[in-house]
């Protein structure tokens, strides 16, 4: 069925209404930065409205084994419940996801976004944190054990700008801890700014847009974080 909201992957897709196309450069060349955002929003209802695109995967392999123009790149959490293709209806060559507990950006990972972007032409950065994080919650009760003790203290830059927090800064606190998720979004996009004068100049000459959200497990929907 096609509705308007399918209007962006309609226009693609075949006569069985499964979209057999992967993404070409001459299509992604015509997209801005505030263009793919909206895609992903309108995406993101799709999803909630059970209402995912039909994709033939097997055409979809086939297209796109020897070529990829993603629109964007998402970093998330490796949270089983935050599956980053489907919350943006998003397919096969569409977007590069970078995950790791806590969705934080480290060297490596700006590392590949600045692949994502300058090598490869995605035009738009989502940091994207969640609901009842456990990575998060973790930092706050400042659990220790092996290498997880250093990968949440990437985390802790998030705790301390959360300090004038007013209220029970522990996580039994949703509140607080959406509140440190919420700081985590924005201390990765700052890190980002402050770490990668490539995506740096990148943003400021409008090649690229960088944007924080925060995904809500209940309702499977999207929050900005500015
Ligand atoms: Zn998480």
């Amino acid at each position: 069925m096609e509705t308007e909201k399918n209007k962006f992957n309609s226009d693609k897709s075949s006569a069985d209404g499964r979209v057999k196309t992967v993404l070409s450069a001459e299509e992604r060349a015509k997209l801005t930065p505030d263009q793919i955002l909206q895609d992903f929003l309108d995406g993101n209802e799709r999803f909630r409205n059970n209402n995912l695109t039909h994709r033939d995967h097997s055409e979809q392999i086939r297209k796109s084994a020897f070529g990829q123009y993603p629109k964007a790149v998402v970093v998330s959490c490796l949270d089983s419940r935050v599956p980053v293709e489907d919350v943006f209806d998003q397919g096969i060559g569409d977007i590069f996801v970078g995950r790791i507990a806590g969705n934080f950006v480290n060297d490596d990972l700006l590392g590949s976004l600045e692949f994502a972007c300058k090598v490869a032409g995605a035009k738009l950065i989502i940091i994207m944190g969640h609901q009842h994080c456990g990575a998060v919650i973790g930092a706050i009760d400042d659990v220790k054990l092996g290498n997880l003790t250093t990968t949440l203290s990437k985390i802790k830059p998030a705790i301390r700008m959360s300090q004038n927090y007013n209220g029970n800064m522990t996580s039994k606190n949703e509140e607080f801890v959406k509140l440190v998720s919420e700081n985590n979004v924005r201390h990765a996009i700052s890190t980002i700014r402050t770490k990668s004068p490539i995506l740096k100049e990148m943003e400021e000459n409008g090649e690229i847009r960088i944007v924080g959200l925060f995904y809500t497990l209940t309702k499977g929907e999207l929050l900005f974080v500015d």
